[in-house]
């Protein structure tokens, strides 16, 4: 119990600085230098302003200098890192066998939850695909995989190339008005972090998320029909829960 609530803290603290990333990402910034400032009055803020959650909570939203409204997004990132950290360790150690490739995985999990994390985000609010982080996370886990977990580098290449291709067609179909060269890019991650063929229940579950999300959108009426909806939140989650359950869910679809 003491370790859950250690690794959802640690996931707090660690989504604060993916918010930090993803604001210095946008801005041009170094992401390694500088302190936290206030984007809207530039006054520096102080480790009273950047408690995960609480100083959101405490502040309501608010800057404490110059009372700007703060994006809904540091909470939330910030909370969706603490919990899918706590998850991570629930998932691989819930059981009692704990092994060194166990260990492994559950490090490369909170690495992937980073990574996802920012790629989700910044689709979301720029639609934008950051291709360097991308290619950061993408050689990690290739990697992690070949070198650790030691899955076949034909597994990875085929499911690389195929998801990569998947994409790249409906690119070149599309003209580029269904998705992006960014999501090229995200289909190799997807392959090459997932293997073959958990990246196919990766891809559906996309699909699935990405429809439903679609149907809400038109119901509400926040969106028309053909307007542009980013689709890498929808991958990083098909991946995210592939990476936790891929095997589960393999069961469950072709028994
Ligand atoms: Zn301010």
């Amino acid at each position: 119990m003491w370790s859950l609530i250690f690794f959802f803290i640690f996931g707090l603290i660690i989504g604060s600085f993916l918010n930090a990333v993803i604001y210095r990402l946008h801005s041009g910034e170094s992401v390694a230098r500088g302190r936290s400032k206030c984007f809207n009055c530039q006054q520096t803020l102080s480790w009273k302003d950047l408690v995960p959650l609480l100083s959101f909570v405490w502040l309501r939203g608010h800057c404490r200098y110059c009372q700007n409204h703060i994006s809904w997004q540091y909470p939330l990132v910030e909370l969706a890192s603490g919990l899918l950290f706590a998850a991570a360790f629930y998932i691989f150690f819930s059981s009692a066998v704990v092994s060194l490739i166990i260990i492994w995985q559950f490090i490369l999990s909170l690495i992937l939850i980073s990574f996802c994390l920012i790629i989700f985000v910044y689709d979301f609010r720029y639609y934008l695909i950051v291709e360097a982080v991308v290619w950061a996370g993408l050689i990690i886990m290739t990697a992690a995989n070949l070198f650790i977990f030691q899955i076949s580098w034909v597994s990875l290449a085929a499911a690389g190339a195929g998801a990569s291709l998947f994409f790249w067609l409906q690119l070149v179909i599309s003209r580029g008005r269904w998705l992006g060269s960014g999501d090229v890019l995200l289909g190799l991650f997807m392959g090459l972090t997932l293997g073959w063929p958990k990246v196919i229940v990766a891809l559906v579950l996309a699909y699935w998320v990405g429809a439903a999300m679609g149907l809400i959108l038109l119901a509400m009426n926040k969106k028309q029909l053909g307007s542009r909806i980013p689709f890498g939140p929808f991958l990083m989650i098909g991946l995210l829960v592939t990476w936790f359950w891929g095997d589960y869910l393999i069961t469950l679809l072709y028994g």
